[in-house]
């Protein structure tokens, strides 16, 4: 079956033990901090409106015109009503983009480790996924690697930047590298840039759909859930060239048709009248990334610099410890902490396997008590 093997995924093992712990959940990447009032009040005043049948397909016109002005004030894209779509997160959006695009055998490239709905989307298709695998210390992308990927049969490259799991923020020089090979091969890019706003320090965020030539084969995923917090809303949505957004709208229309109906008003609100809520939760993410990579550095474990998202990551082997799957284990049964094994993100299981996430979206208490309990654990070892 096309399917097996995706039956389970490795947030719902490790969350399942933490229930069962009851431990601290470090794993699952989700805050746990309400986005905007604002915001909530008028999802409410929409649902007591009675707005609350299907929205159109293709988006509620006014989300539409706040997406369209916050890609023009954010990256200067100019971008007609047809080059936007709105979808059931940005899982949809990848789902509808790797269904319309991809034909049973086309290659898919993705950037390994990967975000886990990626290879069953793939797989879903009918496709091949090759893989680079970003390597530490540093995560960063090996161009040459990627080229050797490519052949006749490669369709679309996957990318993501700010990047889940590793929290690399790609640079300039590597995201222009990747348009280069993109366009000498006429690939089509689909760029998950769902963190866009979750960016630390001097790292900034550029959309890979704003290097020039990348505008006519770029389809960039965003997702609301993550860039307002509310992950349980479920609002993306994907934005490039008229062909290509429809092609997605295409594959969206048999999925699930619409969503969100009074969620959509509520997003265009935090796009039109909450600009300031990404700098605010810029500084606090820092500052829990923080609070967090010292404490685990404190304990003795290898910390890699989170430069984005909601993820920090570390090698395991300093605490001697055989890999992140055993560590992750005996921190569940001995400090009632659960974090996620980062092999579960790898195409190539052995180079993820001394690695652990620990996603830092959390009450900084929540986040001083698992470094607690954590300390006490590894003491008496
Ligand atoms: C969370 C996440 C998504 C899914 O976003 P939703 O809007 O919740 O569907 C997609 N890609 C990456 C890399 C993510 O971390």
């Amino acid at each position: 079956m096309r399917l097996s093997g995706y039956g389970s995924t490795i947030f719902a093992e490790m969350s399942a033990l933490a229930t069962h712990t009851n431990s601290i959940n470090l794993g699952q990447g989700f805050p746990d901090e309400s986005g905007p009032n604002s915001v909530i009040e008028v999802a409410a005043q929409a649902m007591r409106g009675g707005l609350n049948q299907y929205p159109p397909g293709h988006g509620n016109p006014v989300l539409i015109e706040a997406i369209r002005a916050h890609q023009a004030r954010h990256y200067g894209q100019e971008l007609g009503t047809d080059q936007v779509v709105v979808t059931t997160g940005a899982t949809e959006a990848i789902a509808a983009s790797i269904l319309a695009l991809v034909d049973p055998d086309d290659e898919v490239i993705t950037i390994d480790p990967a975000y886990d709905s990626y290879p069953a989307m793939i797989a879903f298709a009918g496709g091949v996924r090759r893989s680079i695998t970003l390597r530490a210390p540093d995560f960063t992308v090996d161009l040459e690697a990627l080229e050797q990927l490519i052949t006749p049969a490669t369709k679309v490259l996957l990318c993501n930047s700010p990047h889940n799991p590793t929290g690399r923020v790609f640079s300039r020089a590597e995201l222009a590298g990747i348009a280069e090979l993109a366009i000498r091969h006429d690939l089509i890019v689909v760029s998950d840039e769902v963190y866009e706003h979750l960016t630390f320090d001097d790292h900034t965020h550029i959309p890979l759909a704003t290097l020039p030539g990348m505008t006519e084969r770029t389809i960039t995923i965003s997702s609301a859930g993550k860039s307002f917090s509310l992950t349980g809303w479920k609002i993306g949505w994907a934005t490039g060239p008229a062909s290509l957004v429809d092609a997605v709208e295409g594959a969206k229309n048999w999925l699930s048709y619409s969503s969100g109906a009074p969620f959509q008003p509520a997003i265009a609100h935090a796009l039109n009248n909450e600009e300031s809520f990404h700098q605010r939760l810029r500084y606090s993410l820092q500052h829990k990334r923080d609070l967090l990579s010292t404490g685990l550095r404190e304990l003795g474990l290898e910390v890699f610099e989170a430069q984005g998202t909601y993820f920090v990551n570390t090698d395991v082997r300093s605490l001697e410890f055989a890999n992140g799957a055993d560590f992750c284990r005996w921190i569940a049964e001995h400090a009632r902490v659960v974090a996620i094994p980062s092999q579960g993100f790898f195409a190539e299981v052995e180079a993820g396997s001394p690695f652990v996430r620990w996603a830092f979206c959390k009450r900084e208490e929540l986040l001083g008590e698992a470094l607690a309990r954590l300390a006490t654990a590894l003491r008496s070892r």
